[in-house]
């Protein structure tokens, strides 16, 4: 009789669905028979601004090398952030993006007797990662689309290891501030683990947000998780890790990859912590671009969701998947979030101002037209 393969994966992995990514432009140029150069892409909240120079000479030299192995330790970029951040090295655990170190925790701290509590809404890694490992995810109902931090503290239960807390929120730019999150960890258990992930801190602005990293000596139960994907600009090379006690470091350190980094990949991550200059242009950059949006929005009539980070999560109504395609004929690519349980609204990251204008512009168009094909 024939095996039926799917039947073999372990129950989770049966149930999950893949992550959705963002529609390279190179895909829909092939589609579309359009000229690569003439897409905008607005999908993944990657930086408009391109990568840092610094950076990509960093990059460039270290392929000389790549017949060698990777540093597996990691340790010029792990001495870059203990120095930046004023922790030891032995708190850092580096991963191939943030992604793979929110995976390790997961396998590291928790297995199919486990509960893992996120909120609706929250970043689509949280539940993979979640059955991945066979746990059981608790999905905690979402107030005004950001996490109730109040029912999360109550969702815990003798099960629970993990907490998910993505502050800012991906896809819905919601945040909260230091004394809600302080609030909240002070009503976790020590023996229950808070990710606090921080993708997107660096776009903050003002002091009533929270630092993960400081909190992490009042809170020994917290792991921060941080990216060079998004403001530092290298979505592309995979960098990102999580500070944390040593101790924990050390359990996370034994289950990653030995080589999960790879060597330009840490030569750029190391080389772009030095570029301050890129990062307040990005941090100019998107301030600029998300007031545009949001004045765009704000003139079509249309409602968004106030974002702290590099994208807004705009509501279009129930035809937004046809206002998407629409988009795309136009070769503006940005994100449909229907598999977040928002069918009617948007995401779309902040670009460049001439990015963010035409797809104002695509955008009145394509609502405009929407209406009358019904
Ligand atoms: C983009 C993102 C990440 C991480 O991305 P990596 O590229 O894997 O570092 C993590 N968390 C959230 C909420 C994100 O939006």
């Amino acid at each position: 009789m024939a095996v039926d393969y799917q039947s073999l994966a372990v129950k989770g992995v049966q149930a999950l669905s893949p992550y959705q990514p963002g529609k390279p432009i190179d895909e829909l140029a092939r589609e579309l028979g359009l000229d690569p150069a003439e897409i905008i892409k607005l999908a993944s909240n990657e930086n408009p601004l391109g990568p840092s120079e610094k950076a990509l000479a960093a990059a460039k030299k270290a392929l000389e090398s790549i017949c060698l192995y990777p540093d597996g330790n990691g340790f010029d970029l792990k001495q870059a952030l203990a120095k930046r951040f004023g922790v030891g090295m032995d708190q850092l655990t580096l991963g191939n993006g943030s992604n793979d170190v929110l995976e390790v925790i997961a396998r590291c701290f928790a297995d199919a007797n486990s509960e893992i509590i996120y909120s609706q809404y929250a970043f689509a890694v949280y539940p993979l990662a979640t059955l991945a490992i066979g746990a059981k995810g608790v999905e905690v109902p979402a107030k005004d689309w950001g996490h109730d931090l109040d029912a999360m503290a109550e969702a815990v239960t003798d099960r629970t290891k993990l907490i998910f807390v993505a502050n800012p929120n991906n896809p819905t730019g919601t945040v909260h501030t230091a004394d809600a999150i302080e609030a909240f960890l002070d009503r976790i258990p020590e023996r229950v683990l808070v990710v606090l992930d921080e993708a997107y801190c660096e776009y903050l602005t003002g002091d009533e947000y929270p630092d993960g990293i400081k909190l992490l000596e009042r809170y020994p139960n917290l792991i921060t998780c941080r990216t060079f994907s998004k403001a530092w600009g290298l979505a592309g090379l995979r960098v990102g890790y999580a500070v944390s006690s040593p101790a924990i470091a050390d359990i996370l350190n034994r289950v990653r990859q030995p080589f999960n980094v790879d060597s330009p990949a840490l030569a750029a991550a190391t080389a772009v912590l030095e570029d301050e200059d890129y990062l307040r242009r990005s941090r100019e950059v998107n301030a600029a671009g998300l007031k545009q949006l949001c004045d765009g929005f704000d003139n079509m009539g249309l409602s968004y969701i106030p974002s702290a980070g590099n994208f807004v999560a705009v509501e279009v109504g129930p035809q937004a998947q046809s206002v998407y395609h629409s988009l795309l004929e136009h070769g503006v690519i940005v994100r449909p979030i229907a598999g977040y349980g928002m069918p009617e609204h948007l995401r779309v990251s902040v670009g460049l101002a001439k990015e963010n204008e035409h797809f104002l512009d695509v955008l009145a168009e394509a609502l405009s037209s929407g209406g009358e094909e019904g």
